[in-house]
């Protein structure tokens, strides 16, 4: 706890020492408009439409005003950023209002992302953009709906003033509308805010916020503290391993996994240069600024994420004061991961469970996919209209980017389709339920990179339709939504190499 002396010195940047947080106050923009809100959020936290509608939501919700009770404050916490250790980050443009208990029990926090200058703020302005506060929101109300663990996204508020920000393709600085998002979580701690102290040898504060988060956010934690300390950190290893399965079950790429962006309740937090696999393949990263490393790529997220659990058992170490039981987690890490994405890949294909002779179908699968460039969302949710008794290619047509390479994999294709449906006869599952549980895990629809650019385009031309638009179609990802097609269609062609649709920088 760090109270301001007068309120100039509270905006002072700084390494903040002995503290888990900063009281610092927004600050106040021009012309507040809510652009758009999430009405699922609304009733978690207890607005109702008129509430949300009301002159003062946008106002409280751009950073102009408080409700009673609002304690504002901004979190220290450092990280590992492209694998060196970084130093002092914190909340450099998030702050946090306060937290609200609603009237099932649970405690949410809310948080403002792009409301001004905090003492971490460094060398930045403590803004956002409406082109990242769109994406931040709609992705993760997507990710919701996909049954993936996430921050949540109450509302875009625009500020009515403008931004500026060096745009990555040719490195010349632009003015762009800026906005602000409330985000909405249990907790936003990070990887991150244990690592701080460590780094800084205050083993004190360290103990005291490892037993708070575990008090507060891991009440079914029980025991003495350090049977308490050992059972957290396996939780965080399992929850990690089971967010990043349901990651590479849809095709998401977070695209910046430092230890900053590593939630203690394994949420996917902090959307930045994320995207969604079109044409499968496990190198891809959108975030250019990791276009050389390529350490966020797809396929190393399960890896990244191990490291990442490694640098905070390294900080979790002085309160452990062993390394075995930090090693265990470590490796139920590796198992559990192994099982989940098992289970998942299974439930993708349409079988029970996976065999062991299945590696090969699936690993075949994959090279194929890559190989001939095929949209793996259409591709897997197809494959439940392959008919086992009399494949055809007819219900895969549409996942394919190039009609070249379809025709020179075909052959290979037919053959893994073979003997794909040779394995679901043997399976012989009822076809409808087979069918069931398939699109029950493959969704028909997951914001690509390239809608979420049509939605941005629209709103920084004044047209907020399309963000409520794709907000409600992402609501039920899992279902066919007559009239609502396009929305699940391949990425098209102009779209391959936009910016926005593709690449992504940091800058946001
Ligand atoms: P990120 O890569 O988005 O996770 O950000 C890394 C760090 O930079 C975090 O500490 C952020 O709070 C901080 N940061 C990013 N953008 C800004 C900004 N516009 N103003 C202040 N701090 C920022
Ligand atoms: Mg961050
Ligand atoms: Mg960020």
């Amino acid at each position: 706890r760090e109270l301001p002396g007068d309120p100039e010195e509270s905006l002072h940047v700084r390494q903040v020492h002995g503290a888990c947080y900063s009281r610092v106050m927004p600050t106040p923009v021009t012309a507040p408009r809510l652009v758009a809100w999430s009405p699922e959020v609304a009733r978690l936290v207890g607005f109702d439409e008129a509430d949300i509608r009301s002159p003062e939501f946008a106002q409280v919700f751009a950073g102009n005003a408080l409700l009673p009770g609002m304690e504002p404050y901004a979190a220290c916490y450092g990280g590992h950023q492209f694998g060196n250790w970084a130093g002092q980050l914190g909340d450099g443009r998030a702050i946090t209002l306060g937290e609200t208990v609603n009237p099932d029990g649970e405690r949410w926090e809310l948080q403002l992302k792009g409301a001004g200058p905090t003492p971490y703020s460094r060398r930045a302005d403590g803004r956002a953009v409406l082109r990242s506060s769109i994406r931040e929101f709609l992705c993760s109300e997507a990710m919701h709906h996909l049954g993936i663990p996430t921050t949540r996204a109450l509302s875009i508020v625009a500020t009515g003033e403008a931004v500026i920000r060096d745009m990555f393709y040719d490195g010349r600085p632009q003015a762009e509308p800026g906005a602000v998002v409330c985000r909405v979580a249990p907790s936003f701690i990070r990887f991150g805010n244990f690592e701080i102290f460590t780094a800084r040898g205050d083993q004190d504060v360290l103990q005291q916020l490892i037993d708070f988060t575990i008090a507060r956010d891991f009440p079914e934690i029980t025991g003495n503290t350090a049977a308490r300390r050992v059972a957290w950190f396996h939780s965080v290893c399992e929850r990690t391993a089971r967010l990043v399965a349901h990651w590479m079950r849809v095709g998401f790429v977070h695209g910046v996994m430092n230890t900053d962006n590593m939630s203690i309740l394994g949420l996917t937090i902090d959307y930045g240069p994320y995207g969604w696999i079109d044409n499968f393949d496990p190198a891809w990263t959108p975030n250019t600024t990791d276009a050389q490393g390529r350490r966020y790529r797809f396929g190393n997220q399960p890896h990244v994420a191990q490291w990442n659990l490694l640098q905070l058992a390294n900080a979790l170490y002085p309160a452990f004061g062993a390394v075995e039981p930090l090693q265990d987690a470590l490796s139920r890490y590796a198992t559990v991961y192994e099982t989940e994405s098992r289970r998942m890949l299974a439930a993708k294909l349409g079988f029970e469970a996976l065999r062991d002779e299945d590696d090969e179908l699936v690993e075949t699968l994959h090279e194929l996919m890559t190989a001939a460039e095929v949209d793996m969302t259409i591709l897997f949710r197809e494959l439940a209209r392959i008919d086992p008794e009399a494949p055809t290619m007819e219900p895969l047509v549409e996942a394919f980017y190039s009609d070249d390479k379809r025709r020179e994999h075909e052959a290979a294709f037919a053959a893994w389709l073979g003997r794909y449906t040779a394995r679901l006869r043997a399976e012989g599952l009822p076809a409808e339920l087979r069918q069931a549980r398939m699109n029950a895990v493959n969704p028909r629809f997951v914001l690509r990179n390239y809608l979420a650019q049509e939605a941005i385009d629209a709103a920084e031309q004044g047209d907020d339709s399309l963000v409520s638009e794709l907000l409600d179609v992402m609501r039920r990802p899992y279902d066919e939504q007559p009239g609502r097609e396009r929305f699940a269609a391949r990425r098209p062609d102009w779209a391959r190499n936009r910016a926005g649709c593709s690449m992504l920088s940091c800058s946001s």
